[in-house]
């Protein structure tokens, strides 16, 4: 981490909130096509580079899911409570799945259910957690514990052992925690290549070059997509249009995408005419969330 004194916290604040929004975008552009091979959206779109709506789920153009409804549903309990409040938490990621929302995963759903019926706060470890369930929703928190990699590390295990209990789900609900830091404080892509490869080199399974291009709910899979489009792209559009047409879990791979990237590129870098699609009250309170998760950080709170 930078010293923070260095930090310009205005630029955190905006960074943050294009990381919330690049999230969001990611997930809407990409949730017509989950589900897709590569090779089925190259024959319907050529390349899939406009909010469509459609798919799988029959959505609105520019309408996100649960990647994005989940991240909101810590956001807001965050904002409620002041400071990382894990009940809250599963409060209002229950209320979410009771009203029925677009999309729910299984894992999550079952995670959520023995909350509800037993008050269970931490999942028990299980070999079939390692879905992308857990890994969608890692903003929040890294936004949250800025400043404090200690509380990074305990509060991302903790939110994701709500619903996810596997060493490649904690490890990389860990590594996006970090890289969406990192991109917030607005450092570099070689520093955030080398939290890649700190990820690789403890777990040789996320190695993501050379891409094998699967990109499906499996966490290992999504984060090669992520981190292979993140490091061979430019651009906040190039990286997000190359994640989202390998298909699969695209909602998923574009949200994490957009997040991190988002926060690298800034606002501007998101193209006006995806944001033009979305929901102008939804984006307006998930950017208000991100700056109120910055100012509720320990980054912040030192000044
Ligand atoms: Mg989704």
């Amino acid at each position: 981490m930078p010293d923070t004194v260095t930090v310009d916290l205005a630029d955190v604040r905006a960074r943050a909130r294009a990381a919330f929004v690049g999230l969001a975008v990611g997930d809407a552009l990409g949730a017509p096509v989950e589900f897709m091979t590569a090779a089925e959206i190259r024959a319907k779109h050529r390349v899939h580079r406009e909010m469509t709506g459609g798919g799988w789920l029959h959505l609105r153009p520019g309408c996100f899911t649960d990647d994005t409804e989940m991240s909101r549903c810590i956001a807001r309990a965050v904002d409620a409570a002041g400071g990382f409040d894990l009940r809250g938490i599963a409060d209002a990621l229950s209320a979410w799945m009771r009203g029925r929302p677009v999309d729910v995963g299984s894992t999550v759903r079952k995670g959520l259910r023995s909350y509800i019926l037993d008050g269970q706060l931490e999942t028990p470890p299980n070999e079939w957690d390692a879905g992308n369930g857990a890994a969608m929703r890692t903003l929040p928190v890294a936004l949250l514990a800025l400043g404090d990699e200690a509380l990074l590390d305990r509060c991302q295990v903790a939110q994701a052992h709500l619903t996810h209990n596997h060493p490649f789900s904690d490890a990389a609900c860990a590594t996006l925690g970090r890289m969406a830091q990192l991109a917030v404080l607005g450092l570099s892509m070689v520093r955030l290549r080398r939290e890649a490869d700190l990820l690789v080199e403890r777990f040789p399974a996320f190695r993501f070059e050379p891409y094998r291009g699967l990109a499906t709910g499996y966490v290992v899979d999504t984060l090669q997509t992520v981190l292979h489009h993140l490091f061979t792209t430019r651009s906040f559009e190039d990286c997000l249009v190359a994640t989202v047409n390998q298909g699969g879990d695209a909602d998923t791979t574009g949200a994490i995408a957009g997040a991190v990237a988002g926060a690298y590129y800034g606002l501007d870098g998101i193209p006006r005419r995806w944001l033009r699609r979305m929901d102008t009250a939804a984006l307006a309170e998930l950017e208000r969330l991100a700056v109120r998760l910055v100012d509720l950080s320990p980054l912040a709170r030192a000044r």
